[in-house]
């Protein structure tokens, strides 16, 4: 039998009726394929365990009990609901006992101390996921499906860059398979923590917010899944934001490389990294929707729709700025290019696009508006002979500057494709400030004023199609 991976994200198991939904989906999807389920913390709760711990360090002695006492509400109530055996109950209740006592118990330990390091943050944050994947295994059993929760914590081995750790896939694979294989062997479906790791000495530790995607990711990898599908909340990856463009579609298939580029550039997706461990072995991904489950959702695999070419989806990315460095005196000097960047990094601001005019009189970049300023001063400083030799005009701003990005492979292989975007964005008087072809080639960033965006998307939008 093939082997599935199900990865269900925070609202997906966030309430009596998600996890319902989600059982659901199990009950009809585990006649057809062996499954291994990732979960997340119920929405929300990361949010509220990383608030007390860093509230507690700066001294509030509150807001952590608080929240202790509304997380035990709310996964004891749902328990109630969803779990029907006594005594699993009760196993349930000790263990949402014991993680909050310990949740308390190191948020007081941070007020005490009037710190908490990134170490003890990632033992808070993944609190969450421990919270409720035994409440969606308990869930399962409850309606004959034979589930157990897995810590990843036994699973995933990681780095100990605490906040953002990277696994290990060596021991990860081994580990992973040592513990799954027979579990899965025996017609047991695992029901794993996402988001959370361990070091090889077993520290606790997280791949970064929203990295639930990753754990699936990584353990489908690890197992050599057939699919991984990630569970949302929406029936698969959209031809644009169908807040702004009320026609927008859903994505039959899309290649890896096209995912990646949507992510990148705005679209909640997936983080690029986080498809990584399945590119690099074929494995299909599918997005699909929990509450929706009959609609086929979006396939990504690594060609995209039969015939290649065409746009995918376009999106944009709001709240930025385009600093340009001018002069004419930057004309055939070596290493301005270097520096204006080093002078980008030293107040880590990442840059989202990069323009040079081949005259070599101006270097245009997007960055985020929140970096504005500390990236102007930085600039200003580094190339500060320049700008007094006058070789350099200065560094200019223009706020309020969107990013539109139009996805596809056709991009590359189409011929007149970008004179149908420009086509698209002149009849409708859109003026567009800066180009750039995506690395992977299968991306074109345009950058339109705040004012123009909308507009911008949906002038493009008709020339999506699958
Ligand atoms: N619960 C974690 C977060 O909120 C991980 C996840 O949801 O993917 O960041
Ligand atoms: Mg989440």
């Amino acid at each position: 039998m093939s082997l599935h991976i199900f990865k269900f994200g925070g609202t997906s198991v966030g309430s009596v009726a998600a996890i319902e939904a989600v059982a659901r989906i199990v009950e009809h999807e585990r006649r057809a394929h062996q499954l291994a389920i990732v979960v997340s913390a119920q929405n929300g709760v990361t949010d509220a365990l990383l608030r007390g711990a860093n509230r507690a360090a700066e001294g509030d002695g509150e807001t952590y009990q608080r929240s202790a006492a509304e997380l035990r509400q709310r996964h004891l109530e749902t328990a109630r609901a969803l779990i029907t055996d006594p005594d699993e109950q009760q196993a349930y209740a000790a263990s949402v006992a014991r993680l909050l006592d310990e949740f308390c118990t190191l948020c007081h330990g941070f007020q005490v101390l009037g710190e908490v390091t990134p170490r003890a943050l990632d033992t808070i944050a993944a609190l969450g996921e421990r919270l409720n994947a035994p409440l969606v295994a308990a869930a399962l059993r409850a309606r004959g499906v034979p589930a157990e929760a897995v810590d990843a914590g036994e699973l995933i081995v990681t780095d100990d860059h605490y906040g953002d750790a990277s696994p290990l896939m060596g021991p990860t694979i081994e580990r992973t398979q040592a513990r799954l294989r027979p579990l899965l062997a025996a017609g047991g479906i695992p029901v794993i923590t996402g988001f959370l790791g361990a070091t090889p000495t077993g520290t606790t530790t997280t791949l970064g917010r929203g990295g639930s995607d990753y754990s699936a990711a990584i353990i489908g990898a690890a197992l050599d899944a057939d699919a991984v599908v990630f569970y949302k909340e929406v029936d698969g990856v959209m031809t644009a934001d169908p807040r702004i463009v009320p026609d927008a579609r859903v994505v039959q298939r899309i290649a890896y490389d096209e995912i990646s580029e949507l992510a990148y550039f705005g679209a909640k997706v997936l983080h690029p990294k986080t498809i990584q461990p399945l590119i690099d072995k074929n494995i299909p991904v599918y997005f699909k929707n929990t509450f929706n489950p009959e609609h086929p959702g979006t396939l990504v695999s690594p060609r995209g729709a039969a015939g290649g070419g065409t746009i995918k989806a376009v999106t944009a990315i709001r709240n930025l700025s385009m600093l340009t460095v001018a002069g004419r005196g930057m004309l055939g000097v070596p290493g301005i290019a270097a520096r204006t960047f080093t002078a980008v990094a030293r107040v880590h601001a990442s840059v989202l696009m990069i323009s040079q005019a081949s005259s070599e009189q101006s270097i245009c970049f997007v960055i985020p508006s929140r970096h504005t300023e500390a990236v102007k001063r930085s600039l200003e400083q580094e190339l500060q002979p320049e700008i007094a030799r006058r070789d350099i005009d200065g560094v200019f701003v223009q706020d309020d500057a969107v990013i539109v990005t139009v996805v596809g492979a056709g991009i590359r292989t189409t011929p007149g494709i970008a004179w149908r975007i420009f086509a698209a964005l002149g009849e409708r008087n859109i003026n567009v400030h800066a180009i750039a072809l995506g690395s992977s080639e299968c991306s074109i960033c345009l950058v339109v004023t705040a004012a123009d965006a909308d507009e911008a998307v949906r002038a493009i939008h008709p020339l999506t199609y699958q």
